[in-house]
């Protein structure tokens, strides 16, 4: 069994029922246990400015699929819920990312782990931090939790309500 941290975010339409539908069905499958969840967020848009504030939240899961079929797992949930690939870093429905999986590094064309942008992104390491700060990442040797305290420039990322969150 392997220990994966996976990303959910979702800005459009009913963003948290998207998110918790994700949740849902990651919870439903076979394959994958849902071990921890953290709180959910709402965080300001990053790479494409111009479109809504997202819900985000992170998982941790245990699983026996090896990371190409973690990925194909997961892009079966996006199809679920009606993710349409349009505008790079655009709006969407629902975006499951692989943020890290034991200590391995994968670089495939399809897949790159630790993804790639997490250390640099408020959004995964707030919600990730509540639930691992002190997991190590394992090019930058690092935890989530000094990875986000010497982050640069920090995006805002804000709690949930408590009804979000009950
Ligand atoms: P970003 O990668 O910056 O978060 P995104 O999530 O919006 O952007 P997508 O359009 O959802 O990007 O995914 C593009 C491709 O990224 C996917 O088809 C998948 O093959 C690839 N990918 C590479 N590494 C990962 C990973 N760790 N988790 C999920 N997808 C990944
Ligand atoms: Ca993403
Ligand atoms: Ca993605």
């Amino acid at each position: 069994m392997a220990t994966a941290f996976i990303g959910l975010g979702s800005n459009l339409g009913d963003r948290l029922g998207y998110v918790r539908q994700a949740l849902e069905y990651l919870e439903a499958s076979s394959t994958i246990r849902v071990r921890e969840v953290s709180s959910f967020y709402e965080a300001e848009p990053v790479e494409y400015p111009d479109q809504g504030w997202f819900v985000n939240a992170v998982v941790r899961v245990e699983t026996p699929l090896d990371p190409l079929d973690l990925l194909n797992e997961l892009q079966s949930i996006e199809k679920r819920l009606q993710r349409q690939r349009t505008i790079r870093w655009g709006p969407r429905t629902i975006d499951l990312d692989i943020l890290l999986y034991d200590d391995d590094l994968v670089a495939e064309a399809r897949l790159q782990i630790p993804h790639i942008r997490m250390h640099d992104r408020a959004f995964v390491l707030v919600p990730l931090s509540e639930i691992a700060p002190e997991i190590i990442h394992p090019i930058l040797n690092q935890t989530i939790r000094d990875l986000l305290e010497e982050l640069p420039r920090r995006t805002q990322v804000n709690l949930l309500d408590d009804q979000a969150n009950a």
